[in-house]
């Protein structure tokens, strides 16, 4: 059996076998979709590994919507057999394969029309829901009375909502899914090496037999050896089809998508709400104890790793929501702003994003290389699935079909017993049951190792911050078992401090890299340049913010 513990142990072996051994499959990209090909390579038996040149899930996959969904305005496009998929994966996600990080939420599609608007909406919540098939873990869409709406929403502004349809979807901390896959790839013999970066094709004539990458801790070139290379890189997909010098059949264009945080008291609701927009839909998500609103779409040629807001999006997600919520929610209520590229497969040039398809491609550029590009973060396994069916071509053996249906992540064993147990967890770890209920939601039955972490050193019982959840533990274990090597990698993705706490959760970032600075062995000196990288990415994401409000404390001064 293998380790699914990702830590400074284990990257130092991963380092030595990148370089010493041979590989069937190597995956480049550990977003969730090199994460989930990786997983599925590694459970049909072959011998995979897996580099990433940030950290896990550094790109899009952990600046999306967090939606599990099928996709309602796919419905508009009769998108009917991607909506159809989504939906199985959604019920798999939520039943099966990680019931601990995937829950459903329920959202409220406001109509300001009473009786065409209902009909038309109504019918496409039918086959939204029709469109599961006979796999129901969620409810059935629900048209709500003036009175239930009251109840439910009272932030919805009664003088233009004329009515409401309730349906249900599912959400999911992205990041730590996306590193839970990850670890189960590692749990199955992946190879697993973050801040490793694909240079250059290592080629055999025509065919592709490995890549040399540099390993950007030490700087030191690696020559890793593989019988097929798969690419799952989203936005950096076309500069790496430059830099391979490879033909492909695909361009990938750049869309920006931004979020704002809200606390929980700026909109009065117990249910999500969806709104239509001139260009597509904004979610109001519920998020723990706040709410996440957006998302934008507009064309991007930027920065691939650090997209971030301006004024415009924040103002325009304000705007929009602002056209039903009662009272209006203000530049000073936001918490936290985060940008995220999605990775549009585009075949013609010039065609506006919003537009293209989120479907996938698969792609064969040469002989021992493929990629993948494009889909949806719910679609993942499939999109796994479907990119390792075309490698495995490539290694002129029988191979195993794809068992990630069957395959539940890390976590998810004996979660729902675990569930039931919450009162017993509290009573013998000393914990109170909201905290064990927390635990339980990010780790599933890892929560043991949690347990084992504070039985050892009591003091990580504690919380690192009073507004936050997270207990010192959880920063501890970020390091000691989930891979994270930065101060970033912590604040932003172990935890989803960075857009939880005001200031992108600067004045924690000491605190937290004295935990983690004897795990990783750090000196002083790498701790306090560990801080000061998170702090200069801080300034620069919270530009807009400030931009925005020192505007607004103008007009009302
Ligand atoms: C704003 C927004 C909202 C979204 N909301 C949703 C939603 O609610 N639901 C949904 O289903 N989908 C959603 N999506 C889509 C979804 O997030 C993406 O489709 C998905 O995350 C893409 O994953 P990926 O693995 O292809 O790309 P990424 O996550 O970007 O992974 C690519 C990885 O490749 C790495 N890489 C790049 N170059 C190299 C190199 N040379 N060597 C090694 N590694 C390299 C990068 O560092 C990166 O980590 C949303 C997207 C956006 C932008």
């Amino acid at each position: 059996m293998f380790l699914s513990q990702l830590n400074p142990d284990q990257h130092q072996n991963a380092i030595m076998a990148l370089s010493g051994e041979s590989f069937d499959v190597l995956v480049i990209g550990g977003g969730v979709n090199g994460v989930g090909a990786a997983l599925d390579a590694a459970s049909r038996g072959l011998k995979v590994a897996l580099i990433e040149s940030q950290d896990i899930a550094a790109g899009t996959s952990s600046r999306s919507s967090k939606l599990i969904h099928g996709g309602l305005r796919y419905l508009q496009q009769y998108d009917f057999k991607l909506v159809r998929e989504a939906l199985h994966e959604r019920e798999l996600l939520v039943s099966t394969l990680c019931p601990h990080l995937v829950k459903p939420v329920g959202f409220l599609f406001p109509l300001t029309e009473k009786f065409k608007e209902r009909t038309y909406v109504g019918a496409g919540l039918a086959l939204y829901d029709a469109l599961r098939g006979f796999q129901r873990v969620m409810p059935w869409h629900k048209h709500l009375s003036q009175k239930q709406i009251n109840e439910i929403a009272p932030s919805l502004r009664p003088d233009i909502i004329m009515g409401a349809i309730k349906y249900f979807d599912a959400q999911v901390d992205d990041a730590r899914h996306t590193l839970s896959v990850a670890r189960t790839a590692a749990r199955h013999g992946a190879v697993i090496a973050t801040r490793v970066s694909a240079e250059s094709l290592i080629r055999n004539g025509k065919r592709v037999v490995g890549v040399n990458a540099r390993d950007l801790i030490s700087g030191e070139m690696l020559a890793i050896k593989a019988t097929v290379t798969v690419m799952c890189a989203g936005v950096w997909s076309d500069e790496l089809h430059a830099n391979f010098d490879l033909k492909p059949g695909y361009n990938v264009t750049m869309s920006k998508g931004v979020h704002i945080v809200l606390p929980g008291s700026a909109i009065k609701s117990d249910a999500g709400i969806i709104l239509k927009t001139p260009v597509s839909v904004l979610f109001i998500i519920p998020w723990a104890d706040k709410w996440i609103v957006g998302t934008t779409d507009t064309p991007y040629t930027g920065d691939r790793a650090e997209p971030f807001a301006n004024r415009e999006d924040v103002q325009y997600i304000v705007d929009q929501a602002n056209r039903v919520l009662t009272p209006q929610i203000k530049i000073a209520d936001i918490i936290g702003v985060y940008a995220g590229l999605r990775p549009l497969v585009a075949n013609n040039k010039g065609s506006v994003t919003t537009k293209l398809s989120r479907e996938h491609t698969v792609d064969r550029p040469a002989p021992g290389f493929v990629s993948i590009a494009g889909g949806k973060y719910t679609t993942y396994r499939i999109m796994g699935r479907d990119v390792i069916d075309l490698a495995v071509n490539e290694l002129r053996k029988l191979s195993p079909e794809s068992v990630t249906e069957k395959l539940p992540l890390i976590g998810a064993d004996g979660y729902f017993a675990l569930v039931q147990q919450v009162e017993r967890i509290a009573d013998e770890s000393g914990l109170d049951s909201q905290t064990v209920t927390h635990l339980l939601n990010r780790y599933g039955s890892l929560i043991s190792e949690i347990l084992d972490l504070i039985k050892a050193d009591a003091s990580l019982a504690k919380k690192l911050d009073a507004d936050l959840p997270y207990l010192k533990a959880e920063i501890y274990y970020a390091v000691s078992h989930e891979g994270a090597r930065s101060v970033d990698d912590v604040i932003s993705r172990r935890t989803r401090i960075t857009f939880e706490a005001h200031n992108q959760g600067l004045d924690l970032a000491d605190a937290i890299a004295e935990i983690i600075a004897p795990v990783l062995g750090w000196s002083t000196k790498e701790r306090k340049a560990s801080v000061a990288a998170y702090e200069s990415l801080v300034v620069r994401e919270l530009a807009a913010l400030d931009e925005l409000l020192s505007e607004s404390e103008k007009v009302n001064s």
